[in-house]
Formats: structure tokens, sequence, C-alpha cells
């Protein structure tokens, strides 16, 4: 009998159980890091509103996409 396979759809990696699918797949989502603290957001907007409201101030630079390594 043949085992499942778990593979990514975005890069065709195998993996042998869906958790670790799911958090590899995690890698492939850009998120936005606040500069100030860190804090990651999916969406630009989300990481503008969170420095504004939480830090006080509009961000020195715009937030950037966080690519991880695979
Ligand atoms: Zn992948
Ligand atoms: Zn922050």
């Amino acid at each position: 009998m043949k085992m499942a396979e778990w593979k990514c759809q975005d890069c065709g990696k195998v993996f042998k159980t869906e958790q670790d699918l799911l958090s590899h797949e995690l890698e492939h989502v850009p998120r936005y890091e606040c500069a100030v603290c860190g804090e990651e957001f999916k969406t630009k907007e989300e990481a503008y509103l969170h420095e504004v409201g939480k830090h006080g101030r509009p961000p020195a630079t715009d937030p950037v996409p966080v690519k991880r390594p695979a």
C-alpha cells in the first residue's frame, strides 16, 4: 500500500504528513513585518495601521514582504 503524499501546490515539495505540508505552506505566504517590533502582518495596510496605532508613528519605510527560505 502506497503512503499518502502531501504535496505543496506551489513548489511541488512532498511531505510525509499533513502537518509538515501546512507549516511549509506558510513559507509561501508573503508577510509584512513591523520595523519597530517585528510583528508580522498579512497586508501592507495592516502593518501600517499597526505602526501608527501601536507605536504612534507612521513607518519610516514601507513594510517589505518577508521572504522565508523554503
Ligand atoms: Zn512549497
Ligand atoms: Zn510593531
